[in-house]
């Protein structure tokens, strides 16, 4: 396979280390190059692509919408808003929604309300509690909630209003709040995807919901990459039987089409008034019909239980094919969210297995981060342990 390398692209910034092809073409989980080779898409676009490339059902839907209306602006009502609100609000167990255009969007709204929810309590400065390792996009409020010094260097003076503390850690929490009139809010990812598959445990979850409800705390869970049926349940923390108060979506949400989606539950639904946020794109007719379709189409097909099974097969034959590997640290994820952690950085492997016609990224250095669409097939799921455990043993062995 002979892709071409491009030259350093030449009116568009440079805020990508880009691989040295042009995708142009792509069906189910695979995708095609401007050369024509073929790609097993293992990465979906970063948990965009939930049903996949050209889905034979998502595809005249949105021909039908945009040869209808594409965009009127928020002045007016737009149905599908109402609908696609109310299926979020039903599978989330939650009661309204915002829509944007993507994830930081969604956090930013969240973190607005959390600093509303405060301010409506009394609290002049109100302070939202973040952990170590999060992602929670790049705008200034956003990169200032994220736990990674690489995405905030360069852009200080970072925000204030953030306490910070470990995942996994109750005790923790407990002390950097303990006696703190000023906390609004405890902001997570369920699963932290950027910073390594990292995900937050079941009695953990459990204990920081019965933490916020004693102190009247806003729980907000980032569900931007580890929701809409990517772990096997629509959301990620519903494996742990509770309901944040709100919940930020984008990513999976319109398979493709931006959006974003701020979901609250009753302690929040309320907090923003007209005059308080907006966005120009959000909701719009295209976007909201993706949404409706996306979720159609996952539940026609039985894509949570897809994500489910193929998920753990791909989980189980990965650890097989690499037990006993001293260089395999971890094999960890839930569903079709999956990271491999190596005992070395490894970010030359996406590369690697570019040219083995894989798709896959690595995150937090030594990472191999799986995020397939989730129409992935067993067979499929084979053919990414098929050629990414060479490559990963040939790797650790040099
Ligand atoms: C990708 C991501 C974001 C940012 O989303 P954008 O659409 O890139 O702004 C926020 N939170 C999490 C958990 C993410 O994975």
């Amino acid at each position: 396979m002979n892709a071409p390398i491009q030259a350093a692209s030449p009116h568009t910034m440079n805020t990508y280390a880009r691989l040295p092809v042009a995708m142009v073409r792509g069906q189910g989980c695979r995708v095609w190059d401007a050369n024509g080779n073929s790609y097993l898409d293992a990465l979906a676009g970063i948990a965009v692509n939930t049903l996949g490339h050209a889905h034979p059902k998502l595809v005249p839907a949105l021909q039908a919408q945009i040869a209808t209306l594409i965009h009127c602006c928020n002045y007016y009502h737009v149905p599908d808003a109402e609908t696609l609100a109310a299926k979020l609000a039903a599978l989330a167990g939650m009661t309204n929604v915002f829509f944007c255009c993507t994830g930081l969007e969604a956090n930013e709204a969240a973190l607005k309300l959390a600093r509303k929810y405060g301010h409506d309590k009394g609290i002049d400065k109100p302070q939202i509690v973040v952990y170590d390792n999060a992602f929670h996009g790049r705008s200034i409020a956003t990169l200032s909630a994220t736990g990674n010094a690489k995405v905030q260097k360069g852009f200080e003076p970072l925000l204030e209003g953030f306490i910070r503390v470990p995942l996994n850690d109750i005790d923790a929490l407990r002390q950097a709040t303990a006696g703190n009139p000023n906390v609004a809010a405890v902001f997570f990812e369920t699963i932290q995807g950027e910073g390594g598959i990292n995900p937050m445990r079941i009695e953990y979850l459990q204990q920081v919901r019965q933490l916020c409800d004693q102190n009247g705390w806003l729980m907000m869970i980032d569900e931007v990459q580890c929701g809409m049926g990517r772990t096997g349940k629509w959301f990620a923390h519903q494996w742990a039987g509770i309901v944040p108060d709100v919940m930020p979506l984008a990513k999976g949400l319109g398979s493709g089409v931006p959006i974003g989606a701020v979901v609250a539950g009753p302690k929040a639904a309320h907090i923003f008034q007209p005059g308080n946020h907006g966005t120009t794109f959000g909701g719009n007719p295209l976007a909201m019909r993706a949404g409706v379709e996306t979720i159609r189409i996952m539940e026609e097909d039985g894509l949570l239980d897809n994500a489910a099974r193929v998920g753990a097969h791909l989980m189980s034959a990965l650890k097989q094919r690499l037990a006993g590997n001293p260089g395999v640290t971890e094999v960890r994820g839930q569903g079709l969210m999956i990271g491999i952690e190596l005992a070395k950085p490894c970010g030359a492997l996406t590369e690697r297995a570019l040219k083995a016609g894989l798709l896959i990224s690595v995150t937090a250095d030594n990472v191999v981060r799986l995020l397939p669409p989730l129409v992935l097939t067993q067979a499929e799921a084979d053919q990414i342990v098929a050629i990414l455990a060479p490559l990963i043993e040939a790797f650790l062995n040099e």
